[in-house]
């Protein structure tokens, strides 16, 4: 059975469970959504916002790119950003980032001229990456850059989200937060609290085995204070 076949029969099996475990909840469902986050996230497969944060459906308004990158110059991204700060009103904005990501990769690379789409997305990583560079030039391995990359973009997402006028005009300003998901052990790692403060947070070089908080540390921090 190929993938999209199988996806649909797995839907089948999902509708039903979700039917009998609760009743009401299709019928609640179409009535309508009021999320309280709107999740930035990248587009990585390995990355789903619902299933790392154990969300259901009606949660989360989400937007996905190429590295999770904010632009204010990017209709999608900001008709994703109006419509839930000024029509949903959610309480909290989420960039999320990962470490190993393929976009943040790119951007210290030489560019693929089979991917102009992408070079363009990505532009914006690779100034931020030259702004950067005597921090990255000095970090041993390219992994470890990489991350390091991944998580100065976030804090830079975090900047200019709370810098628009979507935010900043606000009745009520949502707060803005910086994460980081670490592929090797599944943890969300808090750059940055929807404290305003916390903007301008200098976290250490990225690592996922670094430091190791306790898991109670841990789950403290990806919760927020
Ligand atoms: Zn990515």
């Amino acid at each position: 059975m190929n993938r999209p076949k199988r996806m649909l029969v797995e839907n089948v099996g999902w509708a039903a469970e979700m039917a009998a475990s609760d009743p009401d909840f299709f019928e609640t469902l179409a009535q309508g959504q009021s999320p309280t986050v709107l999740w930035i996230g990248c587009s990585d497969s390995r990355v789903p916002a619902e299933t790392i944060t154990h969300s259901k459906p009606g949660d989360l308004f989400v937007h996905r790119n190429i590295a999770n990158l904010f632009s204010p110059t990017d209709d999608n991204m900001m008709s994703v950003l109006e419509y839930a700060v000024s029509v949903l009103k959610v309480d909290d904005v989420i960039v999320c980032g990962h470490y190993g990501c393929g976009g943040v990769r790119a951007s210290l690379l030489p560019m693929s001229d089979a991917l102009p789409h992408v070079n363009r997305r990505i532009a914006p990583l690779c100034a931020l990456a030259r702004a950067h560079s005597g921090e990255l030039d000095v970090i041993d391995t390219m992994d470890s850059r990489i991350d390091r990359l991944a998580e100065l973009s976030v804090l830079e997402q975090v900047r200019a989200l709370r810098d628009t006028s979507i935010v900043c005009d606000a009745e009520r300003a949502p707060r803005v937060h910086g994460w980081i998901f670490g592929l090797r052990d599944g943890r969300i790692k808090v750059l940055s609290s929807g404290d305003p403060a916390d903007a301008e947070a200098k976290p250490p070089a990225a690592s996922n085995d670094t430091a190791a908080p306790s898991a109670a540390q841990r789950v403290m921090e990806a919760v927020g204070r």
